[in-house]
């Protein structure tokens, strides 16, 4: 079985290249982070003719925009009981509305900018693990009914095997909004739409330093790189879970988290529609959940947090046979399949598990989809670019409360990842 990093969706698409040459030395406005969201926003920027420069470390799409498991998803990581506790009906019903305008937002941007990467509003599938969690589900559907007038579907689970074929679960929920799509082809489309209404793509060029700064009695910021230095007015990051120490205050309030895929061979067309009848996009309810899909050519693409802390070549070898164990838990079916394919990412998770996307010490930002940043970066990024244009927007995640680690112990909480692993573990097995 393959142990090493080697990502499927890569092997699918060819990557736009980037502008050429070194930044120039003022824009309008810079993006730091050339993924769903510093894209997205620099296309709507670009758009409205502002002069825009994306600056990559790496390259385009490099972070967790091409390495994810392509679900579109309604929702948001955090449930619809908890959003209400927290932020009140009014304000949870604007996030929930928004989580389900993202997915419009992508489908729309995809047929508009000719974007080829597989799209379809394919469903997507919750699964209960425990016969105590097919009974939240159905809570949390009248909820969503109630709230905020969307009907999610209960599948008992007498009826679930036309749903997915595997005798592991105790129901489902299903919701026909969602959609998937190939993730690096989709964040090559954005690169492509975003260059040619006018932005300028730097790869390999990472912001190193960022300082306020005032040139030609216009205040802004400076940006350092290896390749030269650009003073832009306003400055987005969108940096994802790959946010480095050049933004500190940023930094201490995102929490990079591992996540792991694996994806088998080409399996038969009458497996596939056995394993997947309608193709949809699968999760489970657990804390250290599993998440598959189908691929266009019928692989069975399987990922899991089988190691919570960001890739390292010791993490990917180990989450493949992890995975592979968990794959054939969910569908024997499986058990002498060839694994082509495993890669690893990190997801960028806030201390509330909510996004955020607002501004901080002048600096305009978006992160923390935890899991749900295929539509909710690419939403997110296109409404910082509105208000920075002085649009009208729809932003419930701006002017909330953004926390930091419980009494700033931040190195802490990224040391002690493996502990707050096990945590999640046990609560699984409490069925918490
Ligand atoms: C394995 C995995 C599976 C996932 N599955 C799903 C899914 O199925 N559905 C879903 O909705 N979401 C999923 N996600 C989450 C989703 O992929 C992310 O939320 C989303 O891609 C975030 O996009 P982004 O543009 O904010 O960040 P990223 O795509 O991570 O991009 C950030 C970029 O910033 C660059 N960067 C960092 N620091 C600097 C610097 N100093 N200077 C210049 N550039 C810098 C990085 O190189 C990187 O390219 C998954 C994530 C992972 C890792």
């Amino acid at each position: 079985m393959i142990t090493t990093d080697r990502n499927y969706w890569l092997d699918t698409v060819a990557a736009p290249a980037g502008s050429p040459g070194p930044p120039p030395e003022r824009a309008d406005v810079a993006i730091i982070g050339a993924g769903y969201t510093g894209l997205s926003a620099a296309h709507r920027l670009a758009t409205r003719g502002t002069d825009v420069v994306v600056l990559e470390a790496r390259t385009i799409g490099w972070g967790a925009s091409s390495r994810n498991g392509g679900m579109v998803l309604t929702g948001l990581k955090v449930g619809g009981a908890a959003l209400q506790s927290r932020f009140g009906r009014d304000v949870a019903r604007q996030m929930y509305t928004a989580s389900v305008a993202s997915i419009e937002h992508v489908e729309t941007l995809i047929r508009t900018e000719h974007i080829d990467c597989d799209f379809t509003r394919c469903g997507h599938l919750d699964v209960a693990c425990t016969p105590a969690q097919f009974i939240r589900f159905a809570r949390a559907s009248d909820l969503v009914a109630r709230e905020f007038g969307y009907r999610l579907r209960i599948v008992p689970r007498g009826e679930l095997s036309s749903e997915i074929g595997s005798e592991a679960y105790f129901g489902g929920i299903v919701d026909d909004r969602s959609g998937g799509l190939n993730p690096a082809r989709y964040v090559a489309g954005l690169a492509r739409a975003a260059l040619s209404a006018g932005a300028r793509v730097y790869e390999r060029t990472p912001a190193t330093k960022i300082t306020p700064a005032v040139r030609n009695a216009q205040s802004g910021y400076e940006i350092v790189t290896p390749q030269g230095r650009v003073f832009a007015r306003e400055v987005v990051i969108a940096t994802g879970g790959y946010t480095t120490g050049v933004v500190p205050a940023l930094r201490r309030k995102i929490v990079p988290i591992g996540s792991y895929i694996i994806a088998t061979t080409p399996l038969p067309v009458a497996m596939a529609q056995e394993l997947s009848p309608r193709r949809r996009m699968i999760f489970d309810s657990r804390h250290f959940l599993h998440y598959y899909r189908l691929t266009a050519d019928n692989r069975m693409l399987f990922g899991g947090r089988a190691a919570f802390v960001p890739a390292t070549r010791g993490t990917i070898a180990r989450s493949a046979a992890i995975l592979r164990r968990d794959l054939v838990g969910v569908f024997p079916q499986l058990h002498d399949v060839t694994i082509d394919y495993v890669w690893g990412g990190t997801l960028d998770f806030c201390f509330d598990t909510i996004p955020h996307a607002g501004q901080l010490d002048g600096l305009y930002y978006s992160v923390g989809y935890a899991g749900h940043g295929v539509a909710m970066a690419t939403y997110l990024g296109a409404q910082v670019a509105a208000q920075l244009c002085g649009e009208p927007t729809q932003n419930p995640f701006a002017d909330i409360t953004f926390p930091g680690a419980p009494l700033g112990m931040h190195a802490a909480v990224r040391w002690g990842l493996p502990i707050v692993a096990g945590w999640y573990k046990m609560r699984d097995w409490l069925d918490l």
